[in-house]
Formats: C-alpha cells, structure tokens, sequence
C-alpha cells in the first residue's frame, strides 16, 4: 500500500511536469560529448542543486542533448517527488502574455516561482521583444535564490540581446541566472 502511494505520486509529477518526451540520464552516451563534464552532471543528479536553488544553462547548437538533459534531471526530481514543470520557452512566454492581458500575472508568477524545478527549454529559437523579456525577467527574479531554473538555448549568452531586442533587459536577466549556476557549454557534433 506504502509503495503503491509513492509511486501514484510519483507519476503524478511526472505527468503534471509536462515533459514533451522522456529519456533518462541513464539512456544518455557521455561518450558521444567527451567535452561535458559527466561526472558533475552525475553528481548534479543527486538534485542538491535544487536545495541551494542553484540554475543549470545548456548553451549550444541542436541535437546536443541539451532538451534530453534537462528531461533527464527533471524525470530524478519527480521521482524524488519535487514539483517540476517544463515549457518550451515558446510555450511559456505565450502563456506568460496571456496571463498578463487576463489579468493574472501575479498569480502564476506566484505558481512558478513556488516549483521545486522550472525547466524552459530553446531559449532564443523565436525573438521576444522587449514586453517579453520583461516578463522573463520578472519570472527569473521570483525564482531568483528561491528555487532552481534549468534553461537550454541555441544563443551563447553574448547574443541574447538580439533575442530580446534590449540588451539592458537581456543583462538584467543573465546577471540573476547566472549568479548561482553551472553553465554547460555543448560544443559537440549532433547526435541526429
Ligand atoms: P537539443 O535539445 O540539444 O537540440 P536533444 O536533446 O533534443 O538535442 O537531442 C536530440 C535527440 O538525440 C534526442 O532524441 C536525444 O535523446 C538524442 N541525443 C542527443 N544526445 C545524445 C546522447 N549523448 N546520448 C543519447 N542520445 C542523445
Ligand atoms: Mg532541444
């Protein structure tokens, strides 16, 4: 009956979470990156980052694993039965201007900066404009020492003013995730 009640629980997160697919650390070939640091990310798995609320940043081209990484890392906080989300940063900042003309952006601020986990994935695939970048940067500064942010993006971080179009915005932004982070730069061949 007890294991029977962790684990409904269990799925439950993983289903809440949102995740797009799911493969795990374990399916991931550190072979293929010789250049990612396997054992931090191993050690990362153990999830002690999300007590220090410590952000992680995948920074590189498509097919380096960045999405299955994050995936990965938050498929282990669901089963350590932490509240996880993942968007598309499409898919968030869509959600986040909708909110905003309904009125109800201080609402889910307050439900995304109380997750364990938030997981934005392709960040800089789609240009927001500067009211976007707002919005990102008022979600960045609720989490901001409070809870953790995995974050994947195609742009090194010298490019994200181009993907906000303000580059005051773009520093105020990188300056909050990055202040307690690991960034991974991927450099790799894609894996498709
Ligand atoms: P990115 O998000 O960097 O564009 P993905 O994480 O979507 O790349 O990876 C593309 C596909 O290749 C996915 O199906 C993913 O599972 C797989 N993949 C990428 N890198 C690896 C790897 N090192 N080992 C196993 N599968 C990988
Ligand atoms: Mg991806």
């Amino acid at each position: 009956e007890y294991y029977a009640r962790i684990e409904r629980s269990i799925n439950y997160r993983l289903n809440r979470a949102g995740f797009p697919w799911r493969k795990t650390l374990e399916e991931f070939d550190f072979s293929f990156q010789p250049d990612l640091n396997e054992k931090l990310i191993r050690n990362l798995a153990r999830l002690d980052f999300l007590d220090s609320a410590t952000n992680l940043l995948f920074v590189g081209p498509p097919g380096t694993g960045k999405t299955h990484l994050s995936i990965a890392l938050g498929i282990k906080a669901c089963e350590k039965r932490k509240r996880v989300m993942f968007y598309s940063a499409q898919e968030l900042m869509e959600r986040l201007v909708m909110m905003k003309i309904g009125g109800m952006i201080g609402r889910e601020l307050g439900t995304l900066g109380r997750l364990d986990l938030l997981i934005i994935d392709e960040l800089g695939y789609m240009k927001l404009n500067r009211d976007g970048g707002l919005l990102l940067f008022h979600l960045v500064c609720r989490r901001y020492e409070r809870g953790s942010i995995i974050l994947t993006t195609n742009r090194p971080f010298e490019e994200w003013g181009e993907i906000f179009e303000d580059e005051v915005v773009a520093t105020a932004i990188l300056d909050r995730l990055l202040h307690h982070s690991y960034v991974f730069n991927i450099t790799g061949e894609s894996y498709r």
